[in-house]
């Protein structure tokens, strides 16, 4: 299946993030010369933000790993493959058999949403080990959502925005985080949508639209004042809630406590622009909330701001229709599957997390990690593999994360660099980039609600000495005698094994249709099929399944756990909002610092300041301030806007020398699915002299 051939030009997909736009790749004596945005691609069209622009510098970059490294004396020193995985199985055997399968755990880091080379071959050697320990960023990342939508419509639904008449991003902020989005965004503004844009900072879409400056941290409070609007305004669908609800009685006399007025004090959001914006949603002919990727899930009550937003849709009847929130086919693909009967991490904290209806979560709870391996309660983890991922610097609390690898009797990274978790390694690994292997271009459903899918080629030969993920997996397998659940041994067994299930060949993703395939018709079929997959067969407003498991049945607002009105002592100490991890578009989290390029437009970490919080202070626009939390302390420079609200400091994640994660903490968690609040917490800042 190689696809290198001079001068060629491969139809693939970029996924330097996870929103897979279609690039046309050329190909000059082996090596990869230029890419550009594929206009036949449904969700990009052409589009390619500057780090798909600048793929070829990541891609040949003087900084990838080369060859696998152990470390010997505080030094790394070059070994060969057979070296690492025979180090690496013999190790892992002592282990297991000195502390258990569960001592070993495994970390995939975001890319492995995209990549189900990562991510599903670390799940099959999790099984074939035997450890229940496979751990992601899906602990504190969009699976809060999908858990939200699969309590209220039994299966997690996909907002169309670009269909919609009116539109309320929420906390998101496409121009720096989905330029696909952000295009179509623009486009349908020019044909008449109606824009409203939740966030504490004007962005560049707020100001096209109604701008709601929100307190960071009360978007429950907002859903239900806009809700108490709908409702006693008669605002609602009638038809559509008695037909496929349930719980809408309960609902219209629980939103009666949330007053405009009252939210107001919580939000500080006017009341008449809470009654403008509802009226607008609600009467609007279409309808879609947009969440932003984490901004209402990392909060203590993360799980019932998804459900809100859930309920706002459904009392409007903005659900299975186009231009609302409808479900999205998924392609049939191979399964690697291998069941491990222990429970993960985290189950006995967050059970509904892992397990609603019979239907388990693929991750154990990776905000216990840490404390799972400092106290070794319930028992000792000994091992960590980090396949794509960077915890030191993406998960909260560093300080808390180095100690935990620190205190690691082995730990092994597979990775394009030498990230900071791979420093801490006791062996690297050099992985192959997308571009070096192929896969499966999958997801557009569930980012993108595209019934889509397309081949992702192999448009270079592996660099150096990097291997696909998967090729590592099947290796290290074969060495600890798994060799018969890993029989694959080139790219195309594997994407073969992928397709087997849904029907397509990979003559047709290469030779007919080289630039992706809708693989079904996306329908609006689920009220006619009475398609509920929830214990009552409806919409659940009321969630009896939440009630028994003591959470709150119905979305109830609960302050950030710091903030002037839940610790006000603490808030006399540090008086200001601390909001963290908005996107900059030439990076994808802790990635890409390392291309000159994307460097050179966004250099450095910047803190934003109202410049009144700032005059307050004593700072200017340019100077270096230090942020400081109970937790500890960075210096940054800071950049003063009047698109900031004031008296919030917004800073952005994934830079080692001002790692914001040095000042978030991994407690207190939300109760149903463990998130940490990472968007509302309490600082204090000063000028560095
Ligand atoms: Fe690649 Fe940028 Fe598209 Fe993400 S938004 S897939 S990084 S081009």
């Amino acid at each position: 299946m190689t696809t290198v051939s001079p001068g060629k030009v491969i139809k693939t997909d970029c996924i330097l993030c996870v929103w897979g736009c279609g690039i046309n790749a050329y190909v000059e004596d082996g090596k990869l010369v230029k890419v550009e945005g594929m206009t036949e691609h449904p969700l990009s069209q052409g589009v390619l933000c500057p780090r798909g622009e600048h793929l070829v510098d990541y891609i040949y970059s003087p900084d990838r790993l080369k060859y696998p490294m152990k470390k010997r004396n505080g030094d790394w020193e070059r070994i060969s493959w057979d070296e690492a995985l025979d180090t690496i199985a013999s190790k892992l055997q002592q282990i297991k058999d000195k502390f258990g399968a569960h001592a070993l755990a495994i970390f995939c880091g975001s890319i492995g949403v995209e990549n189900l080379e990562l991510a599903a071959f670390a799940r099959r050697f999790r099984g074939a080990y035997g450890t229940p320990n496979f751990l992601s960023v899906e602990s504190n990342c969009f699976r809060s959502r999908i858990l939200a939508h699969q309590l209220t419509f039994g299966t997690f639904l996909l907002e169309e925005p670009e269909k919609a008449k009116c539109t309320i991003l929420w906390g998101h902020d496409p121009d720096n985080s989905k330029l696909p989005l952000a295009s179509k965004i623009y486009k349908a503004l020019d044909e008449g949508l109606q824009l409203i844009v939740i966030n504490p900072k004007r962005t560049p879409l707020a100001k096209r639209g109604i701008h709601i400056q929100i307190r960071p941290g009360t978007d429950c409070a907002l859903a239900l004042g806009m809700l108490n609007v709908i409702i006693s305004e008669g605002l609602y669908d009638k038809e559509f809630i008695d037909k496929y609800t349930v719980g809408f009685d309960k609902l219209k006399e629980h939103v009666k406590q949330y007053p405009p007025e009252k939210i107001e004090e919580i939000t500080w959001v006017p009341a008449s622009d809470i009654r403008r914006i509802a009226r607008i949603y609600a009467t609007a002919e279409s309808a879609s909330i947009v969440p932003g990727i984490c901004s209402l899930d990392q909060h203590i009550n993360g799980l019932q701001n998804g459900r809100a937003l859930s309920i706002l849709q459904v009392v409007t009847g903005n659900i299975d229709v186009p231009g609302g929130w409808a479900a999205v086919p998924f392609p049939r693909l191979g399964s690697l599957h291998i069941k491990v009967d222990e429970d993960p991490i985290g189950v006995a904290e967050h059970p509904l997390f892992y397990r609603l209806w019979g239907r388990t979560s693929p991750y154990g709870q990776t905000m216990y990690f840490a404390d799972t391996v400092l106290t070794e309660k319930p028992y000792p983890i000994k091992a960590l593999i980090v396949t794509g991922g960077n915890p030191v610097l993406s998960l909260p609390d560093s300080n808390k994360m180095k100690q935990a690898l620190e205190k690691l009797d082995f730990l092994v990274v597979i990775d394009l660099f030498m990230t900071e978790t791979a420093e801490m390694a006791d062996i690297v690994l050099p992985a192959c980039s997308f571009m070096e292997r192929s896969g499966i271009g999958y997801v557009y459903g569930v980012t993108s609600g595209l019934p889509y899918i397309l081949l992702r080629k192999r448009v270079i030969e592996p660099l150096w000495e990097c291997w696909p993920d998967w090729k590592f997996w099947c290796e290290l397998g074969r060495k600890m005698d798994y060799g018969d659940l890993f029989p694959w041994k080139t790219d195309e067994e594997v994407v073969k094994h992928w397709l087997k299930p849904s029907g397509l060949t990979i003559e047709q993703l290469t030779e007919q249709n080289p630039e992706g395939v809708f693989f079904t018709e996306k329908k609006y079929d689920m009220r006619q099929k009475g398609e509920f997959k929830t214990p009552s067969g409806k919409i659940e407003i009321y969630s009896e399944t939440l009630a028994e498991h003591g959470y709150d049945p119905l979305p109830v607002p609960i302050e950030p756990s710091q903030s002037p009105v839940s610790s006000p002592e603490l808030a006399q100490e540090y008086p200001l909002i601390l909001t963290t991890g908005p996107r900059i578009l030439e990076y994808t989290h802790t990635q890409f610092r390392n291309v000159p390029q994307l460097r050179q437009s966004a250099p450095e970490p910047i803190a934003e300041i109202h410049p009144a919080t700032a005059t307050k202070y004593g700072i200017a626009d340019g100077d270096t301030i230090a942020v400081e939390t109970r937790n500890g302390q960075i210096k940054i420079k800071v950049r003063t806007t009047e698109d900031m609200a004031p008296q919030v400091v917004s800073i952005p994640h994934g830079w080692a020398q001002a790692n914001v994660n040095v000042l978030t903490e991994l407690e207190p968690r939300d109760p149903v699915t463990g998130y940490t609040e990472l968007k509302a917490l309490l600082c204090r800042i000063k000028k560095v002299i």
